[in-house]
This record gives structure tokens, C-alpha cells and sequence, in this order.
């Protein structure tokens, strides 16, 4: 008889450990895990307090550390070109993008060092403590100039081209969000390939890297689509996860945000505001 109610306990606590947080996953042996959808994960502003476009620093950590434990391994959108190479047995990829370049996502303290509470600053601790695990992936969709300064180029005057330049070297992807936060559908075409062009000329500066990504400011394709056509991929606004036989001009995303957590991820969340 305790023989059968040892037995029952263990197939319960083998049922709940394999129950949550598998929404991307369809097999189950060791080793085999195949995925057949992929996130990629949109940000905006990271500080505080937590809001509808902004993740706290602690929640944006959480969220690397939840990605990590649940087989998540990060890659830039433009290594999706490359059909999933190099992307460890088992895995599950997943692209972190950044929108709007504010200074909560790479931020430099007066002394010279990143400041630990920008996302720049989170990844690169997260990356230290997991070299190979964790490598330092992710697209950034930068503005060039608008009117808030804080969005423009990371906000700090003077560091756009160093921190350009870092995030370059450490192997992160730079897009364009167009220069000025450009609503590419009210615009005329000829208006709409010049934002595009300043964009990336300025960009260029200082990333030798061609630029093939895109995310279209507010998730608007222009009517003339041939104003994308040097892109090769195309990021939307919402859409949840993609099929691993994903549309590259139309690559859909899931806002980094408690609501869509757990939505599309089922996960329970643990929220500091
Ligand atoms: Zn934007």
C-alpha cells in the first residue's frame, strides 16, 4: 500500500516538474528537443517604475535568468539568415530587441563604466556569469534624432559612437527604426527611403557592419514596399511567436512585458514594480 502511494506522489511531482513553461517545445526526450516556434522579444524602455513600455532593471534581469533556465539561447535577428546555425542541440532561439534607443538601455556612469542597471550593463553581467551559455546577442533599433533626447542614440551626448561601437564589438546586431521615429505609412516614398538612407548613413559612421534589419516605428509597412527592399529582415510590433518556417519581412514579436509573459509564455511571473 506505501509502495502505491510512493509511487503516486513520484508521478505527480514528475507531472508538475514537466507541466510549465513549454509553450516553444514539442519533444520531450533529453537532447531531442525540437522547437517549431521562436520568440523574439521587443523592449523599449528599461527603468522604473514598470509600466506598459518600460521594464524594470530587476525584471529585465529576471527575465535573461528565465529565458536561461528554461532552454533559451539568445541570437540576433540577422542569424536567423543563416537557418538556425550554430544554435546548440536543444535549444530554443530566442532575438531580444530593443526599440527606440533610450538610455536605460546602454547607459555609462560618470566614472566610464556601463552602468549595471542599463540593459548593456545586465547582459554583459548576465554574459560573465554564463560565457558560452549566454553570449552577448541581441538587435538594436536605434533613432538618430528626435525630440526627446534620451531616444536619440542612447541619450548621452558625445557617447553615441562608443557605445555604437561596443555594442558592435561584442557581437550585437544594429537596425534602423528609421531616423526620427518615421510613421513609414504616412509619409511619402521618396520621404520615407530618405529616413531610411540618414539612418543608416549615420549609423555606418560607426558600425561597418551592413544593415539588413528594420522594426517599422509603430509596426506601419509603407504602401510602396520597395522602400524596404535593402532590408532583409522586417520586425512588426506584436504577432507572438514565429514558426521556425518564419516570414523574414514580417518578423512578428511579443512585448517584454508582464501581460505577454504570460500570455505566450504561461510563465509565472515574480514582479518587482
Ligand atoms: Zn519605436
Amino acid at each position: 500500500m506505501n509502495r502505491i502511494i510512493v509511487l503516486f506522489i513520484f508521478v505527480i511531482l514528475v507531472l508538475s516538474a514537466c507541466a510549465p513553461n513549454k509553450p516553444a517545445v514539442t519533444s520531450a526526450a533529453p537532447g531531442t528537443v525540437k522547437f517549431t516556434k521562436f520568440p523574439v522579444l521587443e523592449y523599449h524602455l528599461i527603468g522604473r517604475p514598470e509600466g506598459r513600455w518600460q521594464r524594470t532593471p530587476e525584471n529585465f534581469a529576471k527575465d535573461i535568468e528565465w529565458l536561461y533556465e528554461n532552454g533559451y539561447f539568445p541570437v540576433n535577428l540577422r542569424d536567423l539568415l543563416a537557418g538556425f546555425k550554430g544554435l546548440p542541440k536543444g535549444k530554443i532561439p530566442v532575438v531580444l530587441t530593443f526599440d527606440d534607443s533610450s538610455s536605460g538601455q546602454f547607459r555609462y556612469l560618470p566614472d566610464g563604466q556601463i552602468d549595471p542597471e542599463s540593459a548593456a550593463g545586465i547582459l554583459k553581467a548576465f554574459h560573465d556569469k554564463h560565457p558560452t551559455e549566454w553570449p552577448l546577442r541581441a538587435t538594436f533599433f536605434p533613432l538618430i534624432e528626435t525630440s526627446a533626447p534620451d531616444r536619440n542614440l542612447f541619450g548621452q551626448k558625445g557617447l553615441e559612437a562608443k557605445k555604437l561601437r561596443q555594442l558592435a564589438v561584442w557581437g550585437m546586431e544594429i537596425g534602423t527604426h528609421t531616423y526620427s521615429h518615421d510613421r513609414l505609412d504616412k509619409i511619402s516614398a521618396a520621404a520615407a527611403a530618405r529616413s531610411i538612407g540618414r539612418s543608416i548613413d549615420t549609423l555606418t559612421k560607426y558600425v561597418s557592419r551592413e544593415i539588413v534589419s528594420i522594426s517599422l516605428p509603430q509596426g506601419f509597412y509603407p504602401a510602396d514596399l520597395s522602400v524596404l527592399n535593402r532590408f532583409k529582415l522586417v520586425a512588426e510590433v506584436a504577432g507572438g511567436f514565429n514558426p521556425v518556417k518564419f516570414d523574414p519581412l514580417h518578423i512578428k514579436r511579443i512585448q517584454a512585458i508582464d501581460s505577454e509573459w504570460q500570455k505566450f509564455f504561461g510563465r509565472k511571473t515574480f514582479v518587482i514594480y
